[in-house]
C-alpha cells in the first residue's frame, strides 16, 4: 500500500473483484425480472439470455450517439463556469454548469424526434441489449482510465485507489479528475448520460404503455413524475455535486463509470420496468397519499442540501447566520441546529423517504419494485459511515462533539 493511501474500503482487493462482477450481474437479474411474470427479486433469474439477445450493433450505436449528443450539449456555452474545491496541488478546476440546460435541449430534441415519428417506446423492448453494450463501454473505458492513471502525476490521484493493487483500483479509480482539455469525464458521467438516459427510459416505457393499454397508468404517470422532479433538482443544483464525496474525494474508475452510466439508468427505472408488464390499480386518494409522502421526502432532502450549499458558500447568509455551529481547527465550521441538528445526515433521510414514494405506486404485492429502497438504503447506511470516517480525519474532536450533540445518523430516535 502506498505511504498516502487511504484505508482500503469495500472489502480491498476481494470485494472490489467481487462488486465489479455482482454489480452488472444484479442489474441484468432486475432487468430480466421486471418483464417476467412472477417478478421475483429474489432466487434465480426467469432465464440465461443468449449472447444474440445480448449483444446488438444497434444498440451500441444508439449508445455511443446518446454518448456523443450529451458530450456535445456539455461543450456549449454555460450560463455559469463554477469552480470546484482546492486540489491538493492547490489549484481549483473549472466546470461548466449548464446540465439542466442539456435537459431541456435534450427533452425539445426528444420531443421533435417523436412528434415526427419516432417510436420511442420501442426504447423498452431494448434495454436488455443497451444494458449490456453499456457494460461492456463501462468496462473498456475504466480500463483506458486505469492505464492512463498510470502516467499521472502522485498530485493527480485519488486519496483512495492507488493501493497498487490493480482490481481494487481499476474497481475504485485511481484517477481523481481525468480530463482532455477542459472535458471533465467524472463530472460528465456524474449526472449527464446517465440521470438524463433514466427519465428518457421511464418515457419510454410510459409511452409503450400506452401503446399496450390505450392510456398510461396513474402509477405509471407518478414514477415519472417523481423521478422526473428528482433527475430535474439534481440537474438545477447542478454545482452542488462539486462538494460531494464522488467528485472531492473518489477517484474515477469502474465504480463510478459503471454507476452513473448503466447502474442508474437500467436500475433505478425499475419501477417503470415493473409497471409495464404488471399493471397496478391506483385510486386518487392512494396516490394522493403518495405525493404527501414525495413531497415530505423532497423538502427535506432539498432544505437539508441547500441549508449546507449556502452555509459552505457564505455562513453569514441571513438564511444560515442565524443557527448553531461549532467551529474546527480547518477554520470551518459544522452546523449544529436546523436540518443537520435533527440528524447527522438529513439529506439522506429525505432521499429515502422519496425512495418509498417511487416504490409505493407499485403496490405491495411483489418485493421487486421496492429493491431500489432496499438497496439506497444500504448504500446510503455505508456511505454514511465513509463520510464519518471522512469527517473525523478532517475535524477530529470537533467532529466528535458534533456526534455527541447529534447523536442520531439518519433516522431520528432509530439510527
Ligand atoms: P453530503 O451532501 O451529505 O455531504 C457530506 C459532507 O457534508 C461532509 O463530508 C461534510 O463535508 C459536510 N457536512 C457534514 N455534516 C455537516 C454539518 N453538520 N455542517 C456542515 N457541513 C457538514 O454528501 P453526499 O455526496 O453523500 O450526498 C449528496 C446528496 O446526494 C444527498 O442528498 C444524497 O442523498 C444524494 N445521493 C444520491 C444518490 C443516488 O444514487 N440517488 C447517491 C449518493 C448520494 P465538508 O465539511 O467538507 O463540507
Amino acid at each position: 500500500m502506498a505511504a498516502d493511501q487511504a484505508p482500503l474500503e469495500f472489502g480491498g482487493p476481494l470485494g472490489a473483484a467481487a462488486l465489479v462482477l455482482l454489480l452488472p450481474t444484479t442489474m441484468f437479474h432486475l432487468i430480466l425480472a421486471a418483464s417476467s411474470g412472477p417478478a421475483r427479486l429474489l432466487g434465480p433469474p426467469p432465464y440465461l439470455p443468449g449472447l444474440e439477445e445480448l449483444w446488438s450493433p444497434w444498440a451500441l450505436l444508439l449508445l455511443l450517439t446518446w454518448l456523443g449528443l450529451q458530450a456535445a450539449l456539455y461543450l456549449l456555452p454555460a450560463r455559469k463556469v463554477a469552480e470546484g474545491m482546492e486540489l491538493k496541488d492547490k489549484n481549483r478546476l473549472r466546470y461548466p454548469i449548464n446540465g439542466f440546460q442539456a435537459l431541456v435541449l435534450t427533452a425539445l430534441l426528444v420531443g421533435l424526434g417523436v412528434s415526427a415519428g419516432l417510436p420511442l417506446g420501442a426504447l423498452s423492448k431494448m434495454l436488455l441489449p443497451l444494458a449490456f453494450a453499456t457494460t461492456l463501454t463501462c468496462f473498456i473505458f475504466s480500463l483506458l482510465l486505469y492505464v492512463r492513471s498510470l502516467l499521472a502525476p502522485a498530485s493527480a490521484l485519488a486519496p483512495g485507489g492507488n493501493s497498487g493493487n490493480p482490481i481494487y483500483d481499476f474497481f475504485l479509480g485511481r484517477e481523481l479528475n481525468p480530463r482532455i482539455g477542459s472535458f471533465d469525464f467524472k463530472y460528465f458521467c456524474e449526472l449527464r448520460p446517465g440521470l438524463i438516459g433514466w427519465v428518457l427510459i421511464n418515457l419510454a416505457l410510459l409511452m409503450q404503455e400506452a401503446e399496450l393499454r390505450g392510456t398510461p397508468s396513474l402509477a405509471m404517470w407518478l414514477v415519472n413524475g417523481f423521478q422526473l422532479l428528482y433527475v430535474g433538482d439534481a440537474l438545477w443544483y447542478e454545482e452542488a455535486v462539486l462538494t460531494t464525496m464522488d467528485i472531492i474525494h473518489d477517484g474515477l474508475g469502474f465504480m463510478l463509470a459503471f454507476g452513473d452510466l448503466a447502474w442508474v439508468p437500467f436500475t433505478y427505472s425499475l419501477q417503470a420496468q415493473f409497471l409495464l408488464y404488471h399493471p397496478q390499480s391506483l385510486e386518487l386518494p392512494m396516490a394522493l397519499f403518495i405525493c404527501f409522502i414525495n413531497a415530505i421526502g423532497y423538502y427535506i432532502f432539498r432544505g437539508a442540501n441547500s441549508q449546507k450549499n449556502t452555509f459552505r458558500k457564505n455562513p453569514s447568509d441571513p438564511s444560515v447566520a442565524g443557527l448553531a455551529t461549532i467551529p474546527t481547527a480547518t477554520g470551518r465550521q459544522l452546523l449544529v441546529s436546523g436540518w443537520w441538528g435533527m440528524v447527522r445526515h438529513p439529506n439522506y433521510l429525505g432521499d429515502l423517504i422519496m425512495a418509498l414514494a417511487w416504490s409505493l405506486p407499485c403496490g405491495v404485492s411483489h418485493l421487486l419494485p421496492y429493491f431500489y429502497l432496499l438497496y439506497f438504503t444500504a448504500l446510503l447506511v455505508h456511505r454514511e459511515a465513509r463520510d464519518e470516517q471522512q469527517c473525523l480525519q478532517k475535524y477530529g474532536r470537533a467532529w466528535k462533539e458534533y456526534c455527541q450533540r447529534v447523536p442520531y445518523r439518519i433516522v431520528p430516535y432509530v439510527y
